[in-house]
């Protein structure tokens, strides 16, 4: 599983931030057009209900796309467009967006339309075994693999996602009143609502939602209101795996007090690279499953990878309370999205998967400290500072975090992560990680003197690895 791990972590290069907000979120409304054969995708839509953004904004759209016209819906009239190139979607990682900006608007270079029609067109290379894969696929692909399309809206910005480019926050959570047709396909879905067999359908929502799509010929189960979409299992393993499900989902509401609200939907699809491509990304409530065969969901029942595979499941489970319970922001936003939800997972696999594997991974994960020379919690303002981020956010955090739980005990850490979860607040910044691990302490532990040596201290990873490897 060690390529699957690679790319996974390749494809989270970027951070995803959710809002769960809704009086923040703008509408989408119009048409998209999908032929699964032709690998294309044409957009009709209108963009309303802008959120204020003070200064400079930005529209991303996929970098596939061909413009036809944005227009100013208000004096129906068409706009000029710019790209600016210094947007971190567009400029690093995969490119898979440009953003747009108006120059009408350049005297006040701030967003003044309240309605804005996008016309656009991509054609995307049709990848399966047939006709030969593409060199990679990754989360914010718009992925077309010969019987689907499969694309996220964060990273893929497949519709208009607007951006406030000074705080950095995207609204890629929209409203929504789209029809989509396909003419090859026998089943569509929009993220969080229930898929339909039609070669046309129209979806709404009135609770904003990133607009992951899955389009294509495939069938689907509900198994006691969870959703499998394209499911690798017959009856009896599907009812398995709802219970494994179901068992993690407890286990997080029992010791957080915090319920699951609303059922989570499962995608289970081939990559468009390679068989040994696979990677797991959730948009919730939708988890997506991109692996066939050994790294398909019905891996969870097989006798060598079994134990691993229901690890990254409860990963992605985590990310309800990591990411949408909490959403994110700073750069702190990485480390809380990815460092606590890998921590709950660590949790899951010590009390429900495999306590050994739990001990042989942990044990190996604190010795790859050993030579990472990086700068404590309190000293990051930059992702430079973490001195190597894939590594910082998914093994010094998540090991740190188990650290301080042998010093605090897991009931007053529970109580730390349920107190960050129920925390009101604008930023999720250092301050934030150190005012809410104080405020959850009782006066009996010294939160301070806890503080000084994990969060702040220049020697943090050596006592991490004393901490773990004395006692795992
Ligand atoms: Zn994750």
């Amino acid at each position: 599983m060690k390529k699957v791990l690679a790319i996974w972590i390749l494809v989270f290069l970027t951070t995803f931030i959710l809002n769960a907000q809704e009086n923040h979120s703008p509408t989408l409304t119009g048409n998209v057009q999908i032929s699964i054969t032709q690998g294309t995708i044409s957009c009709d839509f209108v963009l309303a209900d802008m959120p204020k953004i003070a200064g400079k904004y930005a529209v991303r759209i996929n970098s596939g796309m061909n413009i036809r016209h944005f227009k100013d819906l208000s004096t129906n009239t068409l706009l000029d467009f710019e790209i600016n190139k210094n947007d971190t979607l567009s400029s690093g990682g995969a490119r898979e967006s440009l953003a747009y900006y108006f120059p009408i608007d350049l005297n006040q270079n701030k967003l003044l339309k309240s309605q804005i029609g996008f016309r656009y067109t991509g054609m995307y290379p049709v990848a399966d075994s047939l006709s030969g894969y593409t060199v990679q696929d990754w989360r914010g692909n718009v992925a077309f693999n010969g019987y689907s399309i499969r694309t996220d809206g964060t990273q893929s910005s497949w519709y208009p996602v607007l951006v406030d480019m000074e705080t950095k926050k995207s609204y890629e959570e929209v409203k929504f009143d789209i029809t989509v047709s396909c003419e090859d396909c026998s089943t569509l879905y929009v993220n969080g609502l229930p898929p339909v067999k039609a070669r046309s359908a129209t979806f709404k929502s009135n609770i904003p939602r990133q607009l992951t799509i899955f389009c294509g010929n495939y069938e689907f189960a509900n198994v006691d209101g969870t959703l499998l979409l394209n499911p690798d299992m017959d009856g009896k393993q599907q009812e398995k795996f709802i219970k494994i499900i179901n068992s993690y989902k407890q286990y997080l509401e029992k010791k957080l007090f915090i319920p699951y609200k609303g059922n989570v939907t499962f995608i289970q699809t081939t990559p468009t690279a390679s068989k040994d491509h696979a990677f797991l990304f959730v948009t919730y409530p939708s988890i997506l499953n991109v692996g066939v065969g050994k790294y398909g969901l019905a891996s969870t029942f097989d006798h060598k990878h079994g134990d691993n595979s229901k690890a990254f499941i409860a990963h992605e489970l985590g990310h309800y309370y990591f990411g949408t319970v909490l959403p994110s922001n700073t750069v702190f936003a990485p480390i809380i999205n990815e460092g606590f939800t890998e921590f709950l997972s660590f949790k899951i696999k010590k009390s429900l998967i495999s306590d050994s594997l739990y001990q042989t991974d942990i044990k190996a994960k604190a010795n790859s400290l050993r030579s990472f020379k990086t700068n404590p919690l309190s000293k990051i303002k930059s992702e430079a500072d973490m001195k190597g981020r894939e590594f910082y956010v998914r093994i010094y955090v998540p090991v740190l975090l188990c650290a301080i739980e042998k010093e605090i005990g897991e009931k007053a850490m529970w109580n730390w992560l349920r107190t960050m979860l129920l925390e009101k607040t604008e930023l999720t910044d250092y301050a934030f990680l150190e005012r809410t691990f104080c405020k959850s302490l009782s006066k009996d532990k010294n939160a301070s003197q806890i503080a000084d040596k994990f969060f702040k201290s220049e020697d943090s990873v050596k006592y991490i690895m004393e901490t773990i490897l004395k006692n795992p």
